[in-house]
């Protein structure tokens, strides 16, 4: 009995040598080749999952409507301008919320934008910028020091297309899911050496006559509210403080503010949520017969980098995105608009850790701050075009400036000399407030 199970076992065994021979030596020496490695799920569902390839395939760019109508001097008649910005933004973020969103191989809605290109974001001084600095170089063309509101680095104060737009009789929105005096939304309105001075820059932001200014209200207590609020008030806005109000702004003419509860436009799913603000300013801002300017920021990419945040940072890119397909989709007909969806710097250092793009993703952040990184640039529409290759970030302004100003104030040839001659000047070194 004992003989039998043992000859049993070696006939098993034998057999089970010969067949890894087979498999592993003889099989792929006739070009046959048996992988028997344990399925890896990820790269089998990420291979077979059809929504992705029809994510793929169905998101073609989104093409421009052409021509677009030329000056005497041959620059592109840009009659409305969307700034789309997402704090904080960096190419791994996009790759992060893209895999997360509609899978590795599928496309984000601002991704279908056709002109890519990318800025540096470095400040003057060859540190990393702030987003005071950062947004002041789109909204301004200036490459100022980080801290810094429209101001070169000797405090001068540097007009803002915004500005610019507004007295050429334009309407104006300015749209963040973060407090409504935050630098980025500062920029567009107001010249002043320091970010965190709340007062001025809501005193400044009253006295620029914009047509709306949607955003949260910081938790700083009611006194400081609505001190901040009074300049808006005796300028003759309309003001509304709760998302119940808003509807209210609907039928105004006025110029609005809408400074709601902290938290209350980054969570999508209540009212209003950025594409809810994207709606109300269009109504309007569509019926100006001179133009727009409309800026919409997600505060979110750079709260999620400070915090090591990795949902928050895509939550923030979608909800941006979710806003540039409601923009796109009601001027994609037009040949006047020029759509820009960019960052001010990059912040966290964000690397993607896993060798594959599978989920969850592992995400590896350098540290808790800004970085000097280049950021990702794409467009669609009236001279878009203009905006492909690399740029510094104030030189994406100089080029929106030429694109939107008036075609009395178009510098044509001379800013393209002057581009040509930047160098990098060793200003005097400031060092960024925070944010
Ligand atoms: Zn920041």
């Amino acid at each position: 009995m004992l003989r039998a199970v043992l000859r049993s076992l070696v006939l098993a065994l034998v057999f089970s040598a010969g067949l890894l021979a087979l498999t592993y030596y003889a099989l792929p020496r006739f070009g046959l080749v048996v992988d028997v490695r344990p399925i890896d799920r990820s790269i089998f569902l990420y291979r077979m999952e059809p929504t992705l390839e029809a994510r793929l395939e169905g998101a073609p760019s989104i093409p421009m409507s052409q021509p677009t109508p030329t000056t005497a001097n041959e620059v592109p008649r840009v009659r409305n301008l969307v700034v789309l910005l997402a704090d904080g933004l960096g190419f791994s973020h996009l790759l992060a919320a893209r895999t997360a969103l509609v899978g590795a191989r599928g496309r984000l809605w601002v991704e279908r934008l056709p002109i890519t290109s990318w800025h540096t974001t470095f400040a003057p001084e060859g540190t990393y910028t702030d987003s005071a600095a950062g947004a002041s170089a789109l909204a301004a063309g200036v490459w100022t020091t980080p801290g810094y509101l429209s101001m070169d680095p000797d405090g001068n104060p540097v007009p803002t297309l915004m500005e610019e737009a507004l007295a050429a009789g334009k309407s104006a929105a300015l749209i963040t899911d973060s407090y409504i005096w935050d630098a980025s939304m500062a920029v567009w309105l107001v010249h002043h050496p320091k970010r965190r001075d709340f007062e001025e820059v809501a005193a400044q932001m009253a006295a620029s006559g914009v047509t709306m200014a949607f955003g949260e209200a910081r938790s700083d207590g009611d006194e400081a509210l609505t001190a901040r609020l009074q300049p808006f008030r005796d300028a003759g806005f309309d003001v509304v403080t709760e998302p119940q109000e808003l509807e209210r702004l609907s039928y105004g003419h006025r110029s609005q503010i809408a400074a709601l509860p902290p938290h209350s436009i980054a969570a999508q799913d209540t009212f209003p949520n950025l594409v809810d603000l994207v709606d109300m300013a269009l109504l309007r801002l569509m019926a100006d017969p001179d133009g727009f300017l409309l800026f919409v920021e997600t505060e979110e990419v750079d709260s999620g980098g400070h915090n090591y945040d990795f949902d928050r940072v895509i939550r923030g890119i979608e909800a941006l995105d979710k806003a540039a397909q409601r923009i796109v989709e009601t001027v994609r007909d037009r040949n006047d608009t020029l759509i820009l969806f960019t960052g001010d710097h990059e912040t966290g250092g964000l690397a993607l850790g896993n060798s594959r793009l599978e989920e969850p993703l592992s995400p590896m952040w350098a540290w808790d701050y800004h970085t000097p990184a280049p950021v990702p640039l794409l467009a669609w529409g009236a001279g878009a075009e203009r905006l492909a290759g690399v740029h510094d970030n104030f030189q994406v302004g100089r080029i929106l400036r030429e694109l939107f100003a008036k075609p009395e104030n178009r510098t044509g040839d001379a800013l393209r000399d002057e581009l040509a001659d930047v160098e990098f000047s060793a200003g005097a070194s400031k060092h960024p407030e925070d944010g």
